[in-house]
């Protein structure tokens, strides 16, 4: 079990669990662990909830209980395109299709046990669906705030769980601390992309590959980063198994920014000690352009102190990743997931990965999601009555 106690990664500062905000040093907080897990006797439950040791609250409701759980699989098709040896997780394989829900699920049951009746989230993809389902699932209102120029096929999906929607205008950059600082005043949870109880669901992503991997460790984890939180999760779960005795080995994480919008990549590249904000530009990789990442600098320490990486991709180098995923491996991921394969090449070029390694792609999100977004071909048009002839001349 966790305790009650949030704690600076930083400074160590600690504070309670009403305080929502940051540490006084600027830098987001995290759950203190008594680091209880005990990998050869796990609690005898699904998902996420096998680590109930180590998370803030321990009771699965509705759909909490089908976050995590999530498969992890040889990709050996990949692995000439990426330079070294390839396991997928499959976050996909989720009810909302992202890892997402592994952080709404916690985050909802958090709500539940302090016994607030509205929770929110500042998102215009997989965490809005994925905040919203929970709630709809529990019957908790739900404030999902949007862009004002997302695109409609989006908001449909969104829709579907019933959540209160409002577009905002305005800075939307500015609307993640924001909306926290409302939320306190109300009363409303939001789950935002970082926050405590987030970032401890979503260190079950790493607790779950490292399990599946035991008694020995990969050599690195690919994932893509945008807010940091769920880097954050990751660096926290490694902390957690070695304060509790129960770390295999340390793998290097890695992280993916798409080169349109990439403040930590930038930050790594200049040995920097934190991450500033950037000019965003545009990208196809939509979910992980965060010009202003709350918890950049914590991603960027994450990697540093596991002798990891930050690299970005260019989105031709994400389309090509994105078609190999489906060639050579059959995910049709979405297209910031895209992002790891490329960056496995380049980690595999600069010579941070070798060869024979063992690399661990985080497929964060479903592309079957995606169909607008995605690049669509214009297939020829045959007439049923030709059909025949036009097979038997181009397979035959
Ligand atoms: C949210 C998201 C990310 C980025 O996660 P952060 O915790 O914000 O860094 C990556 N991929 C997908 C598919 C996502 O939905
Ligand atoms: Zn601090």
């Amino acid at each position: 079990m966790t305790t009650d106690r949030l704690r600076c990664y930083r400074c160590g500062a600690s504070g309670d669990r009403s305080s929502r905000s940051r540490c006084p040093c600027g830098e987001p907080r995290w759950f203190d662990t008594d680091g209880g897990y005990d990998p050869a006797d796990p609690p005898d439950d699904h998902g996420v909830w096998r680590y109930r040791d180590l998370l803030p609250v321990d009771e699965p409701q509705g759909l909490a209980v089908a976050a995590g759980g999530t498969p992890l699989v040889r990709t050996a098709g990949l692995d000439a395109f990426a330079g070294c040896r390839t396991w997928v997780k499959d976050e996909a394989e989720h009810p909302t299709g992202s890892f997402k829900d592994r952080g709404s699920a916690v985050g909802v049951a958090d709500a539940l046990e302090r016994g607030v009746s509205t929770v929110g989230t500042v998102s215009h993809g997989n965490m809005a669906m994925s905040v919203a389902a929970h709630a709809a699932a529990v019957d908790l209102d739900c404030v999902v705030l949007v862009p004002a120029d997302i695109p409609s096929e989006r908001l449909a999906i969104i829709d579907r769980y019933d959540p209160t929607i409002l577009r905002i205008d305005g800075d939307y950059g500015r609307l993640y601390a924001e909306s926290l600082r409302i939320g306190d005043s109300l009363d409303i949870a939001f789950l935002n992309s970082d926050v405590p109880t987030r970032v401890a669901g979503q260190k079950t992503t790493m607790l779950e590959l490292l399990d599946a991997w035991r008694p020995s460790a990969p050599d690195a984890v690919v994932m893509p980063v945008s807010s940091g939180g769920h880097a954050s999760g990751a660096w926290k779960a490694i902390r957690d198994l070695r304060d509790g005795g129960a770390l295999p080995g340390t793998p290097k994480l890695c992280f993916v920014q798409a080169a349109a919008c990439a403040p930590v990549a930038t930050a790594f590249e200049a040995d920097a000690e934190t991450v500033t904000p950037v000019e965003p530009g545009e990208t196809i990789a939509y979910s992980i352009a965060n010009a202003d990442p709350p918890s950049g600098t914590r991603a960027l320490a994450a990697a540093q102190a596991t002798d990891g990486a930050v690299v970005s991709v260019d989105d031709d180098e994400i389309r090509a990743a994105r078609r190999r995923f489906a060639r050579d491996a059959g995910f049709a991921v979405e297209t910031a997931s895209a992002t790891t394969l490329a960056g496995a090449r380049r980690l595999a070029a600069d010579g941070v990965v070798g060869p024979d390694d063992r690399i661990v792609l985080v497929a964060t999100g479903s592309g079957l999601k995606e169909s607008a977004e995605a690049s669509a071909p214009d297939p020829a048009a045959v007439a049923l009555d030709e059909l025949a002839g036009t097979l038997a001349t181009r397979f035959e």
